[in-house]
């Protein structure tokens, strides 16, 4: 069950460098906000943040470190079984996840530390009775019948939601393709984040759950894949997602509460302001990074509200949307396959095949830039937007 204002643990950490110091940080953190009781003899589930196959000191994806470090911990405290389960972006089989798995470096922790990958594809189906989005979602196995669940997410900007931390990880529970499946069905933000809120309550009724947010080296700028590392040197600890995504959000310095977090606060989740959480160790005060970049689809937010006062009705005109740069495309169709709303197709530009975006369709869900492994797609602001922020 999500519980309201859980504890958010939070301590610094300069580096991957010394896994032992992140060890010792883990250790007093799961002490600190678990009982032992909760890993003990248990088989236990980890699910990083494997979006696609990247380069972990990018910043986007869960460092090997991180995940050596927190395997060690819960071994100490007598815990069954491992496994590290998680659905990427793209398709959900056995050759896919062997590649993420080795282009994360996470296959070398595994069979270092004897923990298990899963490679098995199957999913069903969980009832949200209780969903008020969404009353049904397909869950991969292994985390459907997850006694204990692990959430090793990175602290990250993201195009949609503006911010990606623990909250929003959980969406890489649904299997492969059926993720773009849940971004035509809600191609409204504030619809996707009440989705998402529907998937975290499921995921907490039936499991007991320890987030942990690596926000060592972030991700700045276009997350959560084509964005910049930025060094945060933090790591939060909680059993409550949306407690740990507000103090983030205040380390993150996000001025606006993010449409998730917003989501969670009226749902009663957490409180309304991060000043209201109870901290262990550190305050969020103290890592605040002032100049923390945030996507681009996010720069016309402010304007963009004040628009839909008046019933909305310039708001999707407005909103910043993708653009394919055609001399950085080369043409590998991961864009085509993934786009929800089947929007993007191919045509000849400089002697090649490039992506082509029929922007009259598009839901602006930045699925294409997500999984772009080349970095191709822009975001482009509104020229209205951009000329009135000059102002
Ligand atoms: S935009 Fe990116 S994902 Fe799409 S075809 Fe070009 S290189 Fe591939
Ligand atoms: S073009 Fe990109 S942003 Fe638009 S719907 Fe397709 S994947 Fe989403």
């Amino acid at each position: 069950m999500l519980e309201k204002n859980v504890p958010v643990y939070i301590a610094k950490c300069e580096g991957y460098d010394d896994c032992g110091a992140l060890e010792t940080l883990l250790d007093d953190a799961v002490e600190r906000t678990c009982k032992t009781e909760m890993f003990q003899g248990k088989n236990v589930v980890i699910k990083p943040n494997l979006v696609r196959k990247m380069d972990p000191e990018k910043g986007g994806t869960t460092h090997p470190v991180m995940l050596r470090a927190l395997i060690s911990v819960l071994k100490k405290r007598g815990v069954g079984k491992i496994l590290i389960a998680e659905s990427p972006g793209g398709l959900y089989n056995a050759a896919a996840l062997k590649q993420v798995y080795e282009g994360c470096g996470i296959a070398k922790v595994a069979a270092d530390t004897g923990a298990e990958l899963n490679f098995r594809c199957e999913y069903g189906d969980v009832k949200a009775p209780a969903g008020k989005k969404s009353k049904m979602f397909e869950i991969i196995d292994p985390v459907r019948n997850a006694e204990v669940l692990i959430n090793l997410c990175k602290m990250k900007s993201h195009g949609m939601l503006t911010q990606s931390c623990a909250a929003k990880n959980f969406f890489g529970v649904i299997p492969g393709v059926k993720k773009f499946e849940m971004h035509a069905r809600f191609p409204d933000s504030t619809d996707f984040a009440g989705m998402l809120c529907d998937l975290n309550e499921v995921l907490y009724e039936r499991a007991k759950i320890l987030n942990i947010c690596d926000g060592i080296v972030a991700m700045e700028g276009n997350g959560p894949t084509n964005g910049v590392p930025k060094r945060a040197k933090v790591v939060l600890v909680s059993q409550n997602s949306f407690c740990l995504d507000l103090a983030a959000a205040k380390i993150m310095n996000i001025g606006t509460v993010p449409e998730l977090l917003r989501e969670g606060i009226l749902r009663g989740y957490c409180p309304g302001e991060y000043g209201e959480l109870n901290f262990i160790k550190e305050s969020p005060e103290h890592f605040v990074v002032t100049d923390f970049a945030l996507p681009d689809s996010s720069k016309s937010g402010a304007l963009k509200k004040i628009l839909t006062l008046n019933g909305g009705r310039y708001a999707r005109f407005l909103e910043p949307r993708p653009k394919i740069d055609e001399k950085k495309c080369r043409g590998c169709g991961e864009c085509v396959r993934s786009c929800p709303a089947h929007t993007i197709s191919f045509r000849r530009s400089r002697k090649k095949n490039v992506a082509y975006i029929e922007k009259e369709n598009c839901i602006r869900c930045y699925c294409c830039q997500e999984l772009c492994p080349f970095d191709s797609v822009r975001i482009r602001t509104n020229p209205l937007i951009r000329m009135v922020n000059k102002l």
